[in-house]
């Protein structure tokens, strides 16, 4: 799979791709993620990405000829699935969402910043607009980083054990199981007999069993759904 990252702030987004899981995935050559600086693609001596909004009003406004330079530029070179505009306006990101997105070949995440981005870039080049939840960021680059964390984990051959993430939560409409590692007794707090007894079945009703009480406990909404 191949990600890029369009943003006018590329240290932004650097460097948790550095770090764990990202960047082990990227040495594997199981994902390629390139981050695009915005700013080569200006055409002037200030390397100007953004302009003042017409109509006046607070905030700049990302222009549209770098963005469309930048998006022209890949698309010469391979055709993308999705390009991704990073909007609090957008879908809502989901599990779902992100095991749809992990089964693409190629896709453009577009990061906005400041007041937002020239509508013509949403009307011409976008084809799916991505919300990370209702609240508004800076910018678009800590959205992009989540969307690439959550489908790269998904890609076969990133996480060691690939058969946890079928527990993890949402997968199935339940939530996670509680977790515990060693020792088996902290400050009097202990861990479950059933966890230290290595009678798989039991393990694994008991599991289930917390994810349906958990689920219950917290998300009913996502019980209701299942
Ligand atoms: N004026 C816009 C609005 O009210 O919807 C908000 C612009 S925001 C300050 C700047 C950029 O951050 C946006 O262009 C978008 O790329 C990104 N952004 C902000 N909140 C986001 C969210 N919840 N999900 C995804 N992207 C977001």
């Amino acid at each position: 799979m191949r990600i890029d990252v369009i943003t006018g702030f590329p240290a932004l987004v650097a460097g948790p791709l550095e770090e764990s899981i990202l960047r082990r995935a990227r040495e594997k050559g199981l994902v390629e993620i390139i981050v695009h600086d915005l700013r080569d693609y200006t055409t002037d001596r200030h390397r100007t990405i953004d302009d003042a909004p017409y109509g006046g009003g607070a905030g700049m406004i990302l222009k549209a000829e770098p963005v469309f330079a930048a998006v022209e530029s890949l698309m010469r070179d391979r055709r993308y699935d999705e390009i991704i505009y990073l909007s609090a306006d957008g879908e809502r990101f989901s599990q779902q969402s992100a095991n749809g997105l992990s089964m693409k070949d190629s896709l453009i995440l577009l990061c906005g910043h400041y007041k937002g981005i020239d509508e013509r870039i949403r009307q011409k080049l976008v084809t799916k607009e991505i919300s990370i939840g209702d609240y508004v960021l800076t910018g678009g680059e800590l959205p992009a980083l989540v969307l690439v964390d959550a489908i790269v984990r998904l890609i076969p051959g990133v996480l060691h054990d690939g058969e946890s993430m079928l527990t993890d939560s949402f997968q199935d409409g339940l939530l996670d199981a509680p977790s515990f590692t060693r020792p088996p007794e902290f400050r009097g707090m202990c861990v479950p007999e059933v966890l230290l007894s290595g009678n798989h079945e039991e393990i694994a009703a008991w599991r289930m069993a917390q994810r349906r009480s958990r689920t219950e406990e917290r998300r009913t909404d996502l019980m209701e759904q299942s």
